[in-house]
């Protein structure tokens, strides 16, 4: 039961930044498909934004009051999809770009959902298990009427895991009168849970990086690669590219950053990390997350929160390949920045959509109650990643756009369709 891990935080105007500039590109992908204006009036916003209150009565004896949100953005396709995040610095505007990216993941993996993201104001880091049972259930209770298996269906997100899932399935079952595990993913695997989807984002991160080291000519064996944040994408990234023989020679969580051109010890720093992903307290000798990015490296891969690649930094970044594991690390200026300098990007909404896809898995098996094999899910999985990362690549190519564009062109093009054929625009 790994939590999503954040690192440095982030601020509100950060956030309008991160919808505004998700907007653009959103505009500049439809503007190029040929599709009017209306379309992206219809995709530039979710289409339901619920904003909830959540008493909960905390250990000390008091209530204290949580705010949460669930955005739908657009669910033309079919249910909306996508995590509910638990973390002090939620905002609503953060909510509503997660959403977006959201549909887009679902586009580029082509999966029959539009996007959604849930979040909740809090710091789980300091409440407990009894609190956070609550809190939970108190946050399905409010949202009921606009999620279910077949209108739009959670999962884990930043700081939120297989425990939590839990406590949201049984509650809506309660609510529902009825077994209903299609109504969450990330389930435990008893729950109805799939094999494979606590470690689909980061197999999913792997699979990517691996083809574009082969468009780069990099031997995935002979390279130095860093990931910063070491929750639930960055421990199993950091452990699948160690096992296939990679260099890992930096990792990072939210207090700070290993860095060590010989390698790291990933099997070492995975037995001492906690539940939330935290381990260079550990160590005397950490340097900053801002310091780890701009280190000697192939490979880099931010895992962990908005706004970590900057105009401040994207010239000073050594690798040659940087793959977005996490959702909007990299700024629109940033993102010029790395494309004419030469580095492949491998955008968010392609590379983290493992994790989306074993959801989508998971509920089907849950709709089936049949149930499949951790080989199926892999092999899967993995033609579903090297086909969307060739699709993207191949389309940046024939199009000259950079791979973000590329990713946005190809993610969003479904949804505007389906909209159409429903005659919404
Ligand atoms: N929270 C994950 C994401 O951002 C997974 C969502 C899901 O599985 O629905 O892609």
């Amino acid at each position: 039961m790994v939590a999503e891990q954040p690192a440095d935080s982030n601020s509100n105007q950060e956030n309008m930044d991160v919808l505004s500039s998700t907007r653009t590109v959103i505009k500049t992908a439809l503007e190029k498909l040929g599709y009017p204006e209306e379309v992206y009036s219809l995709l530039k916003e979710p289409l339901r934004m619920m904003t909830v209150r959540i008493p909960v009565r905390m250990d000390d004896g008091n209530v204290k009051v949580f705010t949460g949100y669930r955005a739908q953005h657009n669910d033309a396709v079919g249910p909306t999809k996508g995590g509910i995040r638990f973390h002090p610095k939620v905002t609503e505007n953060e909510i509503k770009a997660l959403a977006i990216w959201m549909s887009l993941k679902a586009g580029i993996v082509d999966l029959p959902y539009g996007g959604a993201k849930g979040g909740i104001v809090c710091d789980p880091r300091e409440m407990s298990f009894r609190e956070l049972e609550g809190l939970s259930r108190g946050y399905v209770r409010a949202v009921s009427q606009i999620v279910g298996p077949t209108k739009d269906i959670p999962a884990p997100d930043v700081f939120t895991n297989s425990q939590i899932m839990a406590w949201m399935m049984d509650e809506y079952s309660r609510i529902d009168e009825f077994n209903s595990p299609g109504f969450i993913t990330g389930k435990p695997i008893v729950l109805g849970g799939s094999h494979g989807r606590e470690t689909a984002t980061a197999k999913g991160v792997t699979i990517v990086l691996k083809e574009a080291a082969n468009k780069k000519g990099l031997n995935v064996k002979d390279a130095r690669v860093i990931v910063q944040g070491f929750g639930n994408a960055g421990s199993y990234l950091s452990k699948f590219l160690h096992d296939s023989g990679a260099k890992v020679v930096g990792i990072s969580d939210a207090y700070g950053a290993l860095y060590d051109p010989k390698g790291l010890d990933i099997d070492y720093l995975l037995d001492r990390r906690d539940s939330f992903g935290t381990v260079t307290k550990l160590f005397n000798n950490t340097i900053t997350n801002k310091e780890l990015l701009e280190q000697e490296c192939d490979i880099l891969v931010p895992a962990a929160v908005e706004n970590q690649i900057t105009k401040e930094n994207a010239n000073n970044i050594k690798a040659s390949i940087v793959v977005e594991a996490a959702n909007g690390p990299t700024t629109m200026e940033a993102t010029k920045i790395l494309t004419d300098r030469g580095i492949l990007l491998v955008p968010d909404v392609l590379a983290s959509a493992g994790g989306v896809t074993v959801s989508y898995f998971e509920w089907v098996q849950n709709n089936q109650g049949y149930y499949w094999s951790e080989q199926e899910i892999d092999q899967k999985l993995n033609e579903i990643m090297i086909k969307s990362f060739n699709t993207i690549y191949n389309t940046a190519k024939t199009r000259r756009v950079d791979m973000r564009l590329s990713a946005y062109m190809v993610g969003v093009r479904k949804m505007a369709e389906a909209s159409r054929f429903r005659g919404w625009v």
